[in-house]
């Protein structure tokens, strides 16, 4: 589903996918996506384990080969631009591919030599709290700490893109706050940022725009707000006994001591209930409507199939 004012001139966006499809042998992996990620946003992609997230990533960063559709990456095609796009753009891989023996000093140093941006591996040790970290090989920083360092290379000299590989999975609460900062500092910068992300949370905190994708397609896009607007909200209370409820547009289940109700019309279905229960003196202590969360919405997909 694409969001509405979603098909904007190439100018506009960062990254225009069509129909993407990857093969692995027989396995299609990706089975025909579409994705438009405008210039200055920030975009996460959720989706179920093995759901083509990677896979993805990796043909948007000219690692991965597609076998089908059109893909343009700040106007090039990352098939065979690579060389064009590498210095614009910051990739984290899932799993980095550091030299182990190598201090995290000497690592920084060495991207700076091999990166066509500038910036200081002073910064990026203060901004990813690896100071202390400095003069430890590689091979020896706990997991969080690897994907802090992974990250200050991605973000080296601030580039125009960076698409990120679950940039904050295995870190501990506050380091993933201090994460979302520097993917918010680059956005503030103006640049367009890509991530993949198991953390509901996180796309809600970080993310203009979603798409959930689960087994190779994308079964839902758009802003957050577009997305819940468009699933049914719903409403509950603890009512014991039988009920004679009134007619409602949305589908009410009751376990004999608790009323969910769950309807696209939450405003008229919940008026409706709260006449009946007025005229009856039915007290509802607790009475709760919401519209559908970002977790509903995850859970929803995964057992639709
Ligand atoms: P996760 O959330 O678990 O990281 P993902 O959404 O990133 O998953 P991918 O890594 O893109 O998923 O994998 C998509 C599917 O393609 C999976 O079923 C995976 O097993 C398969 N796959 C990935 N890489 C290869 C490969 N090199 N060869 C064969 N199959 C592969």
């Amino acid at each position: 589903m694409a969001g509405p004012g979603l098909d904007r001139a190439d100018g506009d966006l960062a990254i225009r996918v069509r129909d993407l499809r990857v093969s692995y042998g027989d396995f299609e992996a990706v089975r025909g996506i579409d994705l438009q990620v405008r210039r200055g946003e920030i975009f996460a992609l959720l989706g179920t384990n093995g759901a083509g997230k990677t896979t993805t990533l990796e043909v948007l960063e000219g690692f991965g080969r597609r076998s089908g559709g059109e893909v343009s990456v700040l106007g090039l095609d990352p098939a065979t631009d690579t060389a064009a796009l590498r210095p614009r753009m910051g990739v984290q891989l899932q799993e980095g591919g550091f030299v182990e023996e190598l201090t995290v000093l000497e690592s920084l140093q060495l991207w700076q030599r091999m990166v066509d941006r500038r910036d200081e591996p002073q910064r990026l040790l203060e901004r990813f709290e690896l100071t202390t970290r400095r003069d430890v090989a590689v091979g020896k920083l706990s997991g969080g700490e690897k994907r802090r360092l992974d990250l200050a290379m991605a973000v080296w000299g601030s580039p125009e893109l960076a698409v990120l590989d679950e940039p904050t999975t295995g870190l501990d609460p506050e380091s993933r706050r201090r994460t979302w900062d520097a993917i918010q500092e680059l956005q503030e910068a103006g640049r367009t940022v890509v991530l993949t992300t198991h953390y509901l949370e996180e796309a809600e905190a970080l993310a203009d725009r979603i798409a959930i994708m689960h087994e190779g397609r994308i079964a839902v896009s758009g802003s957050l707000s577009e997305i819940v607007a468009a699933q049914p909200a719903g409403f509950s209370a603890t009512l014991p006994g039988p009920l004679d409820l009134p007619p409602l547009r949305g589908r009410a289940e009751h376990d004999g001591e608790t009323l969910r109700v769950r309807t696209d019309d939450l405003q008229g279905d919940l008026t409706t209930f709260l006449t009946w229960a007025a005229d009856r003196g039915v007290r509802l202590p607790d009475l709760r409507a919401a519209p559908a969360s970002l977790a509903d919405i995850y859970h929803g997909i995964r057992t639709e199939q």
